[in-house]
């Protein structure tokens, strides 16, 4: 699968730390064959994967829609599909979906929001849905 992973408040917080178990969360991802992708509605983040070290997990990094998700990756020229949408903001997971994550402002070491993120990424590709209810299928524009 193509996994998108959004930057700030999902993977880093306010101050520009890293949220916990990002690393553990991403080799397992890749281990498990899947291809993991970096966007971010600001920009392009090469700086922050290359500053934390996770260059080794990411295929491919994109700015990520704001809005018309039916034609964003055309407009973007984003050549690749999300298969799985990780992010704070819930109307992107409802477009593509994945799971959309309690948004991590302020550090902390306790956070384990990442191993819910692992485990639905691997209900999902072993039966195409996950009970968490941070999960959220993707909806057909109508
Ligand atoms: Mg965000």
């Amino acid at each position: 699968m193509n996994v998108f992973f959004d930057v700030d408040y999902t993977i880093l917080a306010m101050d520009g730390s890293l949220r916990p178990r990002t690393h553990e969360v991403f080799q397992e991802i890749k281990d498990r064959g899947h291809d993991l992708y970096i966007w971010s509605g600001v920009g392009l983040r090469h700086a922050e994967v290359r500053q934390h070290k996770l260059e080794p997990y990411v295929s491919d990094i994109f700015v990520k829609p704001l809005g018309k998700f039916e034609t964003a990756l055309t407009t973007l020229r984003i050549p690749v599909t999300p298969d799985f949408v990780i992010d704070d903001y819930p109307e992107i997971v409802y477009a593509f979906g994945g799971f959309a994550v309690k948004a991590y402002y302020l550090p902390n070491l306790l956070d384990r929001e990442l191993d819910k993120v692992l485990q639905a990424i691997l209900d999902f590709a072993a039966e195409g849905h996950s009970s968490d209810p941070g999960y959220c299928a993707k909806h057909n524009p109508s």
